[in-house]
């Protein structure tokens, strides 16, 4: 997908700030945090939502979340952390390539959903 703008972060045509990169997935700071740690974790190759998901994609998506406790904490979420994955219209989904949230800091975060 030329014109998405993670898989422009991962080729490099847009910059971030990079946390963690591997052959498989990317970590980089979120533009506008929502919490004092705010990562977004991708897989390099396009997805663009959780709903897309094939049999396929599980060894990378597996891989992705078993690193994400590793960055979170290196990330400074010594204590616990909330991952969260947006997926479609209904999930309030902006970017359509699949990312994982890491949100955290020192204090516990406000309660996940209000209704
Ligand atoms: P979504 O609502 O799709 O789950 O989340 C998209 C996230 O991407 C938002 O938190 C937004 O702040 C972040 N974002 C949007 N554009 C950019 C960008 O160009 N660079 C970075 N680092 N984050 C972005
Ligand atoms: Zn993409």
């Amino acid at each position: 997908m030329s014109d998405c703008l993670f898989c422009r972060i991962v080729r490099g045509e847009i910059p971030a700030t990079k946390v963690y990169e591997d052959d498989q997935i990317l970590a980089f700071k979120d533009i506008a945090p929502k919490a004092p740690v705010h990562i977004l974790v991708i897989p390099k190759q396009h997805i663009a939502t959780l709903s897309d998901v094939r049999s396929e994609d599980s060894a990378v998506l597996g891989h992705l979340l078993a690193v994400t406790p590793r960055i979170a904490g290196e990330q400074g979420c010594s204590d616990g952390f909330r991952s969260i994955i947006n997926t479609g219209r209904v999930g309030g989904q902006e970017v359509y390539h699949l990312h994982l949230h890491i949100l955290g800091g020192d204090t516990p975060l406000p309660a996940m959903l209000k209704y």
